[in-house]
């Protein structure tokens, strides 16, 4: 038998499979969808905790404190891989609002918030904030934890698909099972909190921009070799795969900024044009109406730890719930060791 099964590819189970042949242990991640079929390696994906429930509440909420404590955690995570060419690049985010309130929930960690007051510009971005994030390259990220865990002695199956968390227990080799299969879990478990809501990303062929600009659900995020153009809130689809329709919309929006007079912010926007742009990609953010479930359930005589549910941040706050998935999985193993 072996210590670990993580279920899932995503972001979530490779951060947390990781995390445990770091630590010595023996897993398998097995998956239905490999890594590069993910909502995980469709996102843009940048360092900003918002759309998951406590992201943006009052920081005395216990969901908020949560929220802050793994997108600190995935920071500092962050930070340390910068350095290890991986797909973690160090660029300043500008994120823009219509008042105060909309101040993104960065902490201290995040060094220095600098506010903008730009009352030229359209009503709902009258604020800005400037701090220093990253944008994880996911295709380069999530190839690298893949990689990572095979070093380490780690097994991965992808291709299976369970139908009940019944099934995953009995068809695990793990003595604990960590459940990181992110809106898989509407059927897994049979979990009605979820409100999925699609996102679109755009690759546009490379020019220079120098920082993330934020506003709404829309992100523009400068790569190494291109610029992402995302992400949108489209809760009415039928299918993950971009329509036509939905990619003129972020098109449209994104083409707004060079019309905005940015010239505060030291900042030049490139022009975008729909002719350089070469790839579009789709995915469901698993947004679930109480927040992350992190949490354990007794199933079938084993512990099952459930991590899944971090909405439009699964990549924000991957370090971090990974942590606490993890010490609670590693508490479970301790108990039931032979
Ligand atoms: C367009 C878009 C842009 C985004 N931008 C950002 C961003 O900039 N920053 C950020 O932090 N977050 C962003 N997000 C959110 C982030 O991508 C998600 O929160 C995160 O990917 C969730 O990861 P996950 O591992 O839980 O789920 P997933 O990536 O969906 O992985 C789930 C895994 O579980 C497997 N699975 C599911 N059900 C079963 C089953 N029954 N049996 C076997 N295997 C199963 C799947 O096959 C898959 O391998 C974005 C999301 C989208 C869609």
């Amino acid at each position: 038998m072996m210590d670990f099964t993580v279920i899932g590819h995503g972001v979530i189970g490779l951060t947390s499979a990781s995390m445990l042949a770091g630590r010595g242990h023996s897993v398998e991640v097995v998956a239905d969808r490999p890594w590069d079929a993910t909502a995980s390696s469709a996102a843009c994906a940048v360092w900003l905790p918002i759309f998951v429930a406590g992201g943006d509440g009052p920081a005395g909420d216990r969901a908020a404190q949560r929220v802050r404590r793994w997108a600190a955690q995935t920071y500092g995570a962050f930070r340390r891989m910068a350095a290890q060419d991986r797909g973690i690049r160090p660029v300043d985010l500008i994120r823009f609002g219509a008042s105060d309130a909309d101040r993104p929930a960065v902490g201290e960690f995040a060094g220095e918030l600098r506010t903008y007051h730009l009352p030229h510009l359209p009503e709902d971005m009258r604020y800005a904030w400037r701090f220093p994030s990253f944008v994880i390259e996911m295709d380069v990220y999530l190839r690298s934890l893949d990689a990572e865990i095979t070093a380490r002695g780690g097994r991965i199956r992808t291709g299976v698909h369970f139908t009940s968390l019944d099934d995953a227990v009995g068809r695990s080799a793990g003595r604990v099972v960590l459940n990181c299969t992110g809106l898989g879990s509407a059927d897994l478990c049979k979990d009605t909190g979820f409100r999925p809501v699609k996102g679109v990303v755009l690759s546009h062929r490379q020019d220079r921009l120098d920082a993330i600009l934020s506003t709404g659900s829309y992100v523009l995020a400068p790569r190494s070799d291109r610029i992402a153009l995302g992400a949108g809130y489209f809760t009415d689809y039928a299918t993950e795969e971009p329509t036509p329709k939905e990619i003129d919309t972020i098109l449209a929006f994104h083409e707004r900024w060079r019309e905005l007079d940015l010239s505060a912010l030291e900042l030049t926007v490139p022009e975008l044009s729909a002719d350089r742009i070469t790839a579009a990609v789709g995915g469901l953010r698993p947004i679930r109406l109480g927040g992350v479930r992190l949490e354990a359930e007794e199933v079938g005589g084993r512990t099952v730890v459930h991590d899944y549910g971090h909405g439009g941040a699964g990549v924000t706050l991957s370090w971090g719930a990974a942590h606490e998935a993890v010490e609670t999985a590693v508490a479970a193993w301790e108990r039931t060791r032979p």
